[in-house]
């Protein structure tokens, strides 16, 4: 027997649909290249979308044609995200910040028709030109009176594109499974890889990450994305948002900016956040140097990327702000895990809530995980047994865009091995030990990279630390610490080393710390632990090296 209900698919315009309706006076606040702080409402920003569908719809673009965009966190990139997917087409986000090379691969690779592109970013994408023939056109998110200079061939300009554009679109009716969107992973070795999202897993995972215990958004917050719109859709929030209601502050291209992350907070009651742990830490040095403080915000999700003690203690201690920890990647769309507290965990001793907190977080209804042994072997949630990281559910990616073959990547049963190495405590908390790549493997037992970076970072004149293994004749490899050290007196060896002291097994001691003027960082600004390898291969530990 089946049910008797309606069978309405789940796609992207039923959001746009829904927020003109429901939340239309919510506001959408941005800075953009051509205005400190633009404002509108979110029905200004469905009604504009819609004129971008009919726009692209006269530029010939059909259903399942991708659109690109080089674009910081403003509104017409909100526009964007449904006037593409809505009208049926992909939306192709793409990381200016990635190499030159690899944006030349993505757009090709994706077969990119038209390109919308910032003013800013657009000086790159000029030297990039010939190397991109597939692309028939660029659209400048410009109006008239800021169109910049451009070797582009027939670039348009937005505004003007718009303007020439009624109102009147009908959304399509959609196969929810078609693709709504395409984000290529930027890994550290090989060509990127892109993962296709669909309608039905962006409306299911937004409707997971506004759950209480996980962002746990509503339309009285006020909500800045500072993850950037090309990582991973900014964590779903420019979806979230406008589906609950909630008020939209977006940065641009200063979100790497302490001040105007600050100013933004204070003036447009922002509560809710969002980033990777550089632009937290850049937010708090600005805060210290400033006096100021963030008094609207009550909490903020740190993901991305390991996160730094001392994040969490700052924001709690100095400025009354809750910090939740989250996993994800861009195949998980990318929330996977999120770090809110059982009932009681709040009373826990300091020093055990503490270490809680810096996990990565519990699962999400829709998304199932396991860590396995070498041999493909579950092991236990005791928060001890560490392994390899498998999830699988309604927005984990099944393949890659274009790749036949996706056996390196997800096992028969449709597992996905996600390449992180982790533990899992009877309560459920996921924690990120490592990349697989990245674990240190000491006397054939391992040595958790990330553990031994938590410690190191929270010396107060560390700027930045990575730990990587060094190759051991005894050992296979021991761990070697590289501090970027603040402005000031820099600690020493062995205050640096005196840290570890009663807090890990003594045989996880780095061999030896080495202070850099700085590291190697990836696109979305993860430590490059490649290249530091390679820059340290012919690094030798001192004798005096963990010999028993
Ligand atoms: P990306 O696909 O660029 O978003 O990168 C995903 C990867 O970032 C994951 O596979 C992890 O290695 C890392 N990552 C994300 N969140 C965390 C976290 N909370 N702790 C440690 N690593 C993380």
């Amino acid at each position: 027997m089946l049910g008797m209900m309606m069978d309405t698919p789940l796609l992207v315009s039923a959001i746009a649909r829904f927020a003109e309706k429901n939340h239309g006076n919510q506001e959408v606040v941005s800075v953009t290249y051509d205005n400190p702080r633009h404002r509108y409402q979110y029905k200004d920003a469905i009604r504009r979308s819609r004129q971008l569908a009919n726009a692209l719809s006269r530029l010939g673009v059909q259903p399942g044609d991708r659109i690109a965009t080089l674009a910081w966190n403003d509104h017409r990139h909100l526009e964007a995200y449904f006037g593409v997917s809505g009208s049926g087409a992909v939306l192709h986000t793409i990381n200016p910040r990635l190499f030159a090379e690899q944006i030349v691969f993505i757009i090709n690779h994706a077969s990119d028709r038209y390109i919308l592109v910032d003013p800013l970013v657009l000086p790159l994408l000029e030297k990039l030109q010939d190397q991109i023939t597939g692309v028939e056109g660029f659209i400048i998110l410009s109006d008239e009176a800021h169109m910049p200079e451009t070797s582009l061939p027939g670039a348009l300009c937005y505004e003007t594109l718009l303007s020439a554009e009624t109102d009147d679109y009908e959304w399509p009716d959609l196969d929810e499974n078609s693709a709504s969107a395409i984000c290529y992973t930027s890994g550290t070795t090989g060509d990127p890889k892109g993962v296709v999202y669909s309608h039905r897993a962006t409306i299911l995972h937004t409707y997971a990450i506004t759950m209480p215990d996980v962002m746990g958004l509503s339309c009285r917050d006020s909500v800045l994305p500072i993850v950037p719109m090309f990582h991973v859709n900014a964590w779903g929030v420019p979806y979230a948002a406008p589906m609950v209601g909630a008020k939209l502050v977006m940065p641009g291209a200063k979100a790497g900016d302490g001040e105007t992350l600050q100013d933004l907070i204070e003036t447009e009651g922002v509560t809710m956040s969002c980033g990777v742990p550089t632009v937290w830490l850049a937010l708090l040095d600005y805060l210290d140097q400033s006096g100021k403080t963030v008094s609207n915000l009550n909490r903020i999700v740190v993901g991305g990327a390991a996160c730094p003690s001392s994040i969490i203690s700052k924001f709690n201690d100095q400025h009354d702000v809750y910090v939740h920890c989250a996993w994800g990647m861009t195949e998980t769309s990318p929330l996977g895990v999120y770090n809110t507290l059982r009932s009681g965990q709040e009373n826990l001793p300091a020093a055990e809530l503490a270490a809680l907190q810096l996990k990565a977080g519990r699962g999400i209804f829709g998304i199932e995980m396991k860590i396995v042994d070498a041999n493909g072997k579950e092991l236990p949630w005791d928060g001890v047994a560490f392994g390899a990281l498998k999830v699988r559910g309604s927005w984990v990616a099944s393949g890659y865009f274009g790749l036949d073959d996706n056996s390196d990547t997800h096992d028969a049963s449709g597992w996905f091995g996600t390449g992180d190495v982790a533990t899992i405590d009877p309560d459920g908390f996921m924690n990120i030990t490592d990349r697989t790549k990245d674990v240190i493997k000491s006397g054939g037992e391992w040595i958790s990279s990330i553990a031994l970076e938590n410690i190191a970072m929270g010396h107060p004149q560390v700027a930045e630390a990575a730990v990587i293994g060094i190759a051991h004749s005894k050992w296979t490899e021991r761990p070697l610490l590289v501090i970027v050290a603040r402005e000031g007196e820099p600690p020493t060896r062995q205050e640096m080393l005196a840290l570890f002291e009663g807090r890990i097994a003594s045989w996880w001691t780095p061999d030896d710390v080495v202070f850099v003027d700085e590291l190697p960082h990836t696109a979305t600004g993860k430590v490059r632990k490649a290249t530091l390898r390679e820059q340290f291969a012919a690094y030798t530990l001192p004798e005096t090296s963990t010999d028993g």
